[in-house]
């Protein structure tokens, strides 16, 4: 049995590169707009900021020790089950129109977890 919190780490291990990645090893064309066809398109992202790389005494902002990373933002459509993988999806919105894209967001959790340890690019 998996717990919410161990959900919420695989999605967070889903950064923007390995999103559009699993759509390139899927074949799936560029991304449009479903209804006004354009190529426009925004995926929601969430900043993490790792509490190791936050020090206050650093005057440096430029160094790489305070590199912060990001993944790709999801949302629960079933808050009663939210244990279930099935529970939640990604968003794949339209800048001109507004058309939004739902992905479930488990056929992108088990290809990555599928190559995980295999560093071959896919
Ligand atoms: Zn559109």
């Amino acid at each position: 049995m998996s717990s919410v919190l161990s959900i919420h780490q695989r999605l967070e291990r889903v950064t923007p590169e390995l999103f559009t990645r699993f759509f390139y090893a899927k074949k799936v064309p560029e991304m449009s707009c479903f209804w006004c066809h354009t190529a426009n398109m925004s995926i929601p992202q969430m900043d993490v900021t790792p509490v190791a790389a936050y020090n206050p005494d650093s005057e440096s902002t430029s160094g790489g020790a305070s590199q912060s990373s990001s993944y790709v933002g999801y949302i629960c459509i079933n808050p009663t089950q939210p244990t279930s993988v099935l529970s939640y999806q990604y968003r794949i919105i339209c800048k001109k129109c507004g058309f939004t894209n739902h992905i479930a967001v488990h056929p992108i959790l088990n290809w990555l977890e599928e190559n995980a340890g295999n560093n071959r690019e896919v």
